[in-house]
């Protein structure tokens, strides 16, 4: 078992160390250091694209569908057996409640490679007969091939989960991977390579190299031209970057990047059904989902009760012991973030808005106010223009509108450059429908939010990404399809 004081690079299936120095991987909740990571050089990516390549031409991308999906389905259980281990790794790296990481991050983590592996047996092909000059005829079917070597840069706030959304469809499909965990949550990549050697994965299939992104193992990996395509979830400036490193040798993205998502509330709605999900919505993983809403549209005739009683819930959020099941949110990722989320709490109050809780840094007590750590925030009062309503802030806040009818609120809702999701709250499923129809945005949740189907596509419109993983969606981009032509 590797020493997780000291973090490595998993390539061809041993744990390395070197590469152009380390950096230290700090607990958020603390401040107090986790341990010390290696940062890949050049040579290193190379080594590991190197290992991807072998392991894709011999064994694992000629393998057996049947065969890979029960290995695959062995990873989900290996991570299952050692669910402690990746719940302690992941609470250490991001500081995230244990109710959080222990019913969302670790299960779906090991789930996103049961599902992929099961529905990889049943997706079809497609065939077509053709008239062709002689009368006989032609048939054409399609067969799917793996892409390649497949690049996954991750980032910090969901980081098994997010990851294994990537690696799970791009193994099953028969592909290689180097991934490239987000510096500030290395260690469950890490241990991942464990589990993988422990059921028996081909050595070069699963490869990690550690390190940041610009002149580092990010923009060393997505530049490798043996890199046959890269899967990039963060951050849209850092989607564009990638894009520009992915147009040598033309090779393919997908991209789910940034969001600035509105949740409509309109007056029929359950009240309580709408207060309990939007605090999920807002205020889940201390505001670092890409799915959170930063911007709540809220029907006049009940825009004070709703502001009033989101609020009352959002004082009532509890901080402390990540491990401790009494404890409502973690920290923010690191002091980097915190500074930003913090510029954006005084950018609100300089424009005028109305605070109606938060807007600073909690008192945690002990150890824990040394970590990064923020207040829950709600505002009423800016001005759609204003950049706390404009920019993806990352954090727990939100900006509360009043709206007098539909169109209004619609138009408020589409009125950005993102389009990754919303959450609509009515008891009229009419006009839930009407809604969600002219939302531009890859998900509309109606009554709920964060309810996944792994079955269905997810991905972001506009400046929140390009392409759909997800199901089968998944396989469109972790394949290349091939026509076969027979004339008869
Ligand atoms: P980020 O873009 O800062 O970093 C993501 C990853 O990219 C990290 O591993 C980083 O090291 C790497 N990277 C940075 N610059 C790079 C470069 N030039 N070349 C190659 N790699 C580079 O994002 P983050 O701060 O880790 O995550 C937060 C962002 O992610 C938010 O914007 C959030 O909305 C978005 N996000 C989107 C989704 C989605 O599904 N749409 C899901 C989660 C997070």
């Amino acid at each position: 078992m590797q020493n997780l004081k000291e973090v490595k690079h998993f390539i061809n299936g041993e744990y390395v160390a070197g590469g152009q120095g380390s950096f230290e991987n700090i607990n958020p909740a603390t401040g107090k250091l986790n341990s010390t990571v290696h940062e890949a050089d050049r040579n290193l990516v190379d080594q590991a694209v190197s290992s991807a390549r072998a392991a894709l031409n011999s064994d694992w991308g000629k393998m057996p569908v049947a065969e890979r999906s029960k290995l695959l389905c062995a990873v989900a259980d290996g991570v299952n057996k050692r669910f402690d281990e990746f719940l302690q790794a992941e609470i250490a790296d991001t500081g995230k409640p244990v109710n959080l990481a222990s019913h969302i991050d670790i299960p779906r983590g090991a789930a996103n490679f049961t599902i992929f592996a099961e529905l990889l047996k049943a997706f079809p092909s497609e065939a077509f007969q053709q008239d062709t000059p002689t009368g006989y005829g032609a048939l054409n079917y399609s067969i799917r091939k793996p892409r390649g070597v497949i690049g996954v840069i991750c980032p910090w706030n969901l980081p098994l989960l997010l990851m294994t959304w990537k690696v799970g469809p791009a193994l099953a499909c028969g592909n290689t991977v180097v991934v490239k965990p987000s510096e500030e949550t290395p260690t469950t990549a890490a241990l991942l390579g464990e589990v993988m050697n422990e059921v028996g994965i081909p050595k070069g299939v699963y490869n990690v190299v550690h390190g940041l992104g610009p002149d580092s193992a990010g923009q060393f990996l997505t530049e490798h031209p043996d890199v046959d395509g890269i899967t990039f979830t963060g951050e849209t400036v850092t989607g564009e970057a990638i894009m520009k490193a992915a147009a040598h040798g033309v090779r393919p993205v997908s991209m789910e990047l940034g969001g600035k998502n509105a949740g409509v509330v309109f007056k029929d709605a359950d009240m309580n059904k709408a207060i309990e999900g939007s605090m999920r919505s807002v205020f889940a993983n201390c505001g670092q989902v890409c799915l959170n809403t930063e911007r709540l549209y809220v029907e006049r005739p009940i825009f004070e009760e709703f502001v009033s009683k989101l609020t009352d819930k959002a004082k009532g959020v509890t901080f402390g012991d990540p491990f401790s099941k009494e404890t409502g949110s973690g920290p923010l990722i690191s002091k980097v973030h915190r500074d930003k989320v913090l510029s954006y709490y005084q950018a609100a109050k300089d424009a005028g808005a109305e605070i109606h809780c938060g807007g600073g840094i909690p008192q945690v007590g002990g150890d824990y106010d040394a970590g990064w750590w923020i207040e829950p925030t709600i505002w009423t009062g800016l001005k759609e223009t204003d950049k706390a309503v404009r920019e993806e802030v990352f954090g727990p806040c939100v900006h509360i509108q009043p709206f007098d009818d539909e169109d209004e609120a619609i138009a408020m809702a589409n009125d950005t450059p993102y389009g990754l999701a919303t959450a609509i709250w009515t008891e009229n499923l009419t006009q839930a429908h009407r809604v969600a129809d002219q939302i531009d945005v890859g998900i509309s949740w109606v009554n709920c939010w964060f309810l996944r189907d792994l079955r269905t596509p997810f991905g972001g419109n506009k400046s929140s990404g390009i392409g759909r993983e997800g199901g089968q969606h998944a396989f469109e981009f972790y394949t290349e399809t091939r026509n076969v032509c027979v004339q008869l």
